[in-house]
């Protein structure tokens, strides 16, 4: 994973993991209960439509709020047994609907009715909480018309193999799910990209296949659309403002066996890495708690040991496992508290090292300085913020242990807020 000059004459180079026919087979895991997120906000409880009691089947559309079009599918029938608010990262705020699982086997028949017409309706109205993540906007074209459609069966973090092992065992799904969205989307052009271990015994898929380099992060989109696709996309610009839609191959394959089964796929594969650094394939339901998914996997959480959702790069920590398998979680790992290594106090010594490593070549040793106190338009206007690629490799090699990703994402985030408020306000 890891390779570093004996020399120190060169960067540090890290490396996608790549799934070996020796890697565990995905197993299932099963939970007596769900924790469902529903993207708005519980501020008012007069606007509920649901309350702790009401039954649900499998499959099943809630739409917790009489003023709002949100929603959440249930993954297996059940009982509601409470709704409450849920500040998530950066103070983001849900609705969470704890469910405990019954079993009554019936099944919501809603979306077999609605599967007999492929339609960008049916998929926003149904398939918001696919595995894999799938972002209506950019399927939508809502940015820019589509030109291509770029299927990325690429590792978002070091430990993942989630998206090679969809690729592996799911090609069916897959190309079934590339037809689907040819139809929605009418990209004249479609480009599955995979990592270029993994580019061999690739069965027959309806779209052209390119491989990336291993080397982290080269599946950033920034870096993999121009690699594969020649096309550079300006500063803070994304994918699907320059026509590109990029979809994760996970998404696609549940979409593929959605529309194929008429019924909602909601199993997602999430990489689990234990202390030891062992790893382990799960296919479980979106919302599956993950205390229950570590259960399974025979991992105590400990006193100090840290959880962490994604990879060792971006992975955001988690302060308790009573938290859902999302759409977009690809990895869980856990670390050891003698392991953990520690955020620094010291202040930056422009070692360099970070400006060295930044595959945007943005320079860091500057932006940092503006970021921990917190002046985010100079870094964003002076010091090239929206270059960065959110790959993490400044923080993974800072002697002094500065934060700098997390600097980095709070700042993005933040921009992000009060660009959109002045918009709304204009
Ligand atoms: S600033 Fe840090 S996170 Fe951003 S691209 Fe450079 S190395 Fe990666
Ligand atoms: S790696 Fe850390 S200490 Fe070195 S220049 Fe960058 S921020 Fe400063």
């Amino acid at each position: 994973m890891f390779q570093r000059s004996l020399f120190r004459t060169s960067r540090p180079r890290f490396f996608y993991q790549t799934l070996t026919t020796e890697a565990p087979v995905a197993v299932t895991a099963s939970s007596r209960r769900m924790i469902l997120f529903c993207d708005h906000p519980l501020e008012r409880t007069d606007h509920l439509c649901i309350k702790a009691g009401d039954m649900v089947a499998a499959g099943e559309r809630i739409v917790p709020f009489s003023d709002a079009s949100a929603y959440v599918v249930a993954p297996v029938a059940g009982r509601i047994q409470a709704v409450s608010p849920f500040v998530g990262d950066f103070g983001k705020n849900w609705t969470r609907i704890d469910l405990a699982a019954e079993d009554r086997g019936d099944v919501d028949s809603g979306f077999a009715a609605a599967a007999d017409q492929v339609s960008l309706e049916t998929v926003r109205q149904w398939m918001t909480g696919l595995p894999g993540g799938l972002e209506m906007a950019v399927i939508a074209g809502a940015e820019a018309p589509i030109d291509t459609l770029v299927v990325a069966a690429t590792e978002s973090d070091l430990l993942s193999v989630s998206a090679q092992y969809v690729l592996r065992h799911r090609i069916g799904a897959v190309s079934r799910g590339i037809d689907v969205l040819r139809e929605i989307t009418n990209a004249p052009r479609v480009v599955l990209v995979v990592g270029r271990d993994t580019v061999q015994g690739i069965g027959h898929v309806n779209a052209e296949i390119r491989a990336v380099s291993t080397v982290y992060p080269a599946a950033a989109p920034g870096l993999m659309l121009r690699e594969v696709l020649h096309r550079e996309l300006p500063a803070g610009g994304s994918p699907a403002a320059a026509g590109i839609a990029v979809v994760p191959v996970e998404a696609v394959a549940a979409l593929g066996r959605s529309f194929a089964e008429k019924r909602l796929a909601l199993e997602k594969v999430v990489t689990v890495v234990d202390k030891s650094g062992r790893r382990t394939l799960f296919e479980v339901p979106v919302g599956t708690p993950v205390a229950d998914l570590l259960a399974t996997a025979d991992i105590q959480l400990e006193n100090g040991d840290r959880l962490i959702a994604g990879g060792p790069m971006t992975g955001l920590c988690r302060y308790t496992d009573d938290y859902p398998v999302r759409p977009d979680t690809h990895c869980l790992m856990v670390q050891d508290a003698a392991a953990v290594g520690r955020v620094g106090s010291d202040p930056c010594i422009n070692c360099g090292e970070c400006v060295r490593i930044c595959p945007a070549r943005v320079p860091v040793n500057m932006l940092v300085r503006f970021l921990e106190v917190g002046k985010y338009e100079t870094a964003a206007a002076e010091y090239d913020l929206f270059s960065c690629l959110d790959c993490g490799l400044c923080a993974s090699v800072c002697p002094a242990r500065i934060p700098i990703f997390q600097y980095i994402r709070l700042a993005k985030y933040e921009l992000a807020l009060s660009r959109a408020a002045e918009a709304e306000n204009v």
